[in-house]
């Protein structure tokens, strides 16, 4: 018999969510909250910059580790906000979004046959990127409403096989943000199981509540064994342009770039000036990102709450996330294929994102990084399912 053409290591990934449910969206004229993506251009400099760099001849291959200046600049930003001091010629690489440099620090750190402990739900291309390094994923699971870290779970998931735990904070599809005492936890487990930490910071700047976001790589003894990842995408509400980066130490970082340089070679080169611009931009308008979105997250869980969902506990990303149960549907799923005929809007079912599918089959995922407008209609839609 023939054997099936896709590898193995693709099974059950062949189309993502978030590109579904915004072909629907299209499809049937929604409004789309269920893929992350804001509907405002970034800031007029950075796109400025962008343009004179093409002027200016950026325009054929890159350096492949970045080019000098966001390598610096991406060393600055840890400085500024958080401290850290990364070589920007050693300790920096960028990549084609956080999407790559997730791809490629599994690729670049995992051997078949090693364990990764996640938190779940998981942005999918953990799951994803895990298997096509040949790796196995356990997840410790986050709970509705508060989704607290769960410690005991986190600690028990840790065999003889793990490599890493993959984290993400803010943390995307919760809102959860994790405290200094988990980051503390989760810290001695990987310095006493001699473990590798990769975060996903893309949200770092997104944080509410007066919330302040603390790197897992600032606490002591975390920095020779953490991998950071983040992104333009969401800082600049510049999704489209793909570039994002990751630091580390060096002996870390080489082993990304060594898969970096067979998926993409280089990345974006006219972005990168642009983006090392917007990176030296002024503390006020990081501080502006988080209170803009805190206020559209309140809009938004207003008219979930008036439209009669339970909303869950949200300190961080773009992403509010509601009990399907609530308006009267068993699960996410079935709720989210009938929102775009029943109401106009377009949500994210968070089962995708689970392997304990129970915890999450009746959640579903909105995204509040839209015009305030387009917030207040949404809400004014899904106002129907209350009636
Ligand atoms: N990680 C998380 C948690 C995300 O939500 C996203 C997407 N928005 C990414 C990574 C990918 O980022 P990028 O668009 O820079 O590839
Ligand atoms: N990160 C965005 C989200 O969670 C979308 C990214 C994607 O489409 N892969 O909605």
């Amino acid at each position: 018999m023939r054997r099936p053409l896709m590898s193995s290591r693709l099974e059950g990934f062949t189309s993502t969510i978030f590109a579904e449910m915004s072909a629907l969206a299209v499809q049937t004229g929604s409004i789309n909250l269920g893929q992350g993506f804001p509907d405002v251009d970034g800031p007029a400099l950075v796109r400025d910059a962008a343009k004179a760099a093409i002027d200016a001849g950026a325009n054929q291959y890159p350096p492949g580790p970045g080019v000098p200046s966001l390598l610096a600049a991406v060393a600055e930003h840890q400085t500024r906000f958080y401290g850290l001091e990364p070589d920007p010629s050693t300790e920096v690489l960028i990549t084609t979004g956080a999407t790559e440099a997730i791809a490629a620090a599994m690729l670049g750190l995992l051997e078949p046959g090693d364990e990764v402990v996640v938190l779940e739900p998981y942005y999918d291309s953990y799951a994803a990127t895990i298997s096509m390094a040949g790796a196995t994923r356990r997840p410790v699971t986050l709970q509705a409403p508060h989704f607290a870290l769960p410690r005991e779970q986190l600690a028990t998931a840790i065999t003889d096989r793990t490599r890493l735990i993959l984290l993400n904070t803010p943390h995307n599809p919760t809102g959860a943000v994790l405290g200094a005492e988990d980051l503390r936890y989760v810290a001695d487990l990987a310095i006493a199981h001699d473990l590798l930490v990769v975060t996903d910071e893309v949200y770092e700047h997104m944080l509410y509540d007066g919330l302040a976001h603390v790197p897992i790589a600032t606490l002591p003894g975390m920095w020779e064994r953490t991998l950071t990842i983040s992104s333009a995408g969401k800082t600049f509400a510049l999704t489209g342009w793909k570039i994002g980066w990751c630091t580390g130490p060096a002996d870390l970082v080489a082993a990304v770039r060594a898969a970096k340089q067979f998926l993409t070679y280089v990345s974006g080169a006219p972005f990168q000036p642009a983006i090392a611009e917007g990176l030296a931009m002024p503390r006020s308008f990081f501080e502006s990102i988080a209170s803009d979105l805190q206020r559209k997250r309140d809009r938004l869980r207003a008219g979930l709450e008036n439209a009669g969902f339970a909303v869950n506990e949200c300190r961080g990303t773009y992403f509010l996330s509601a009990d399907a149960r609530s308006v009267g549907y068993e699960d996410g799923l079935g709720l989210c294929r009938d929102l775009p005929e029943r109401c106009g809007v377009v949500a994210v079912p968070m089962s995708v994102f689970y392997d304990n599918v129970e915890y999450g089959q009746h959640l579903v995922r909105f995204a509040f990084c839209k015009k305030d407008d387009v917030l207040d209609e949404a809400g004014e839609r899904l106002a129907s399912l209350a009636r």
